[in-house]
């Protein structure tokens, strides 16, 4: 077995695990040289980058001003100076998916950020004030802390669907890769991934039928901005009762949702009737039979060739393995799939700090959005390098 030294282990190249290396090199720039990030896929932000190429998404959902580093305006100031502007939809400046890797890019470079061990940790030991990270190829890495950026969305499939080939969830839709000409699809969830299949389908000319479980919900973002800021924070910080704050969490992200741009471009394919949209229709039943998958929408019943379900991520801390044994190992109180995590982001006082969407019951419904990551980075950073204080103009954007 190998084994090496770090001060910080980070678990998970994703946009979480980056905002949380590029917060504690800004806070200590001398510790990147003692740091090791692991993740399979042996690049940073490599399953972001692929998902947006799938399912062609071309522009972000949230603001410009959220993104992996700690200056809110470094983004937008990028992006102005290579030529990448941002994209302006229903009045907001968004990012565009372009211009955002350029800069996920430039803040690695800036930072000089270490490269990514390609392994997926499977364990990790806890010590008072050690710990230990075992990976799949038998390695293992000590360090003073670890930071676990892992995710823990599982796609969610409503029960009773059948285990068919014909039948795929959201994130395994490639759509430079479509079902050939004729294939009926139907395409199940209202939010914003749902939309970007259709249109991708409807483009390619595929006869494609949208359910929806209710009737629309239009949306700039996931939640409410009252989110991102003290309007909802506060009373949500103020709250002792985890349960009450993980009921708001469920209330705050609601059911899927979809910017005005996306609801219209939907609407204008449906009036034009290039496509058909069954609302106040719930998935009740699938039968993949030879022929075809019959599937009964609330009272409709609809034979198709594919079923793309779009149908979002569920919260279970215990979907990820490694999150799993750290659960197992030190048990913390978990509310409906979400672990009680100290301020700090810490697990039961260990240190092992989780950072995304499994940070939720701390930071409130963003916790798994862009501008939750870096709220998260910054408590951890705090944590780690003692006295790290970031600038007031870019410390009131994190709190
Ligand atoms: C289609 C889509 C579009 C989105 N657009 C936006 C948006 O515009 N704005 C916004 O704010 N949010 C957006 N989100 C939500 C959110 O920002 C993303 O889901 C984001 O990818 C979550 O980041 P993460 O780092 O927590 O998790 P992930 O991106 O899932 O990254 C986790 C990483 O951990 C690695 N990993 C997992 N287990 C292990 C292990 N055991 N060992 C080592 N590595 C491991 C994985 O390989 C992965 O690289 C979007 C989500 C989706 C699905």
């Amino acid at each position: 077995m190998t084994r090496t030294d770090a001060e910080v282990v980070v678990v998970g190249a994703g946009p979480a695990g980056l905002a949380a290396t590029v917060a504690l090199a800004a806070a200590d720039p001398g510790i990147v040289r003692n740091m090791a990030v692991v993740d399979p896929s042996g690049g940073w932000l490599t399953d972001w980058h692929d998902r947006m190429a799938r399912q062609g998404i071309r522009h972000l959902r949230s603001p410009i001003t959220h993104h992996p580093h700690p200056d809110p305006l470094s983004l937008q100031r990028h992006c102005a100076r290579v030529g990448l502007p941002h994209v302006n939809r229903d009045g907001r400046r968004l990012p565009s998916t372009a211009g955002f890797e350029h800069f996920v890019a430039a803040i690695i470079d800036e930072h000089d950020l270490p490269g990514v061990v390609p392994a997926a940790a499977v364990d990790v030991a806890v010590s008072r004030d050690r710990v230990t990270v075992h990976l799949a190829d038998g390695a293992a890495i000590a360090c003073r802390r670890l930071v676990v950026a892992t995710g823990i969305g599982r796609p969610h499939v409503p029960p009773g669907v059948p285990d068919d080939s014909r039948i795929r969830h959201a994130e395994a839709i490639n759509l430079r890769d479509l079902p050939p000409p004729g294939t009926r699809l139907l395409v199940v969830g209202g939010g914003l991934s749902a939309a970007h299949l259709v249109l991708g389908a409807a483009a390619a000319g595929l006869p494609v039928t949208l359910a929806l479980r209710r009737k629309f919900q239009v949306r700039h973002f996931d939640v409410d901005p009252g989110w991102m800021g003290p309007k909802y924070l506060r009373g949500f910080a103020a709250e002792p009762d985890r349960a009450r704050r993980r009921s708001a969490i469920a209330e705050a992200r609601g059911g899927g949702s979809m910017p005005p741009w996306a609801r219209q471009a939907i609407a204008d394919l449906e009036r034009e009737g290039a496509i058909e949209v069954l609302r106040h229709s719930p998935l009740v039943a699938v039968d993949a039979g030879q022929r075809g998958v019959r599937v009964r929408l609330g009272t409709v019943e609809r034979e198709v060739d594919a079923v793309w379900m779009a149908t979002g991520f569920e919260q279970d801390v215990c979907a990820n393995p490694l999150l799993a044994r750290l659960a197992a190992r030190n048990p913390i109180p978990v509310h409906a799939g979400i672990p009680d995590l100290d301020d700090d982001l810490a697990w039961g006082g260990t240190p092992v700090h989780v950072v995304g969407s499994p940070a939720a019951l701390v930071l409130g419904p963003t916790a798994g959005n862009l501008h939750g990551q870096r709220r998260a980075a910054h408590r951890v950073a705090k944590a780690v390098v003692p006295g790290f204080a970031p600038v007031e103009e870019v410390a009131r954007h994190l709190r």
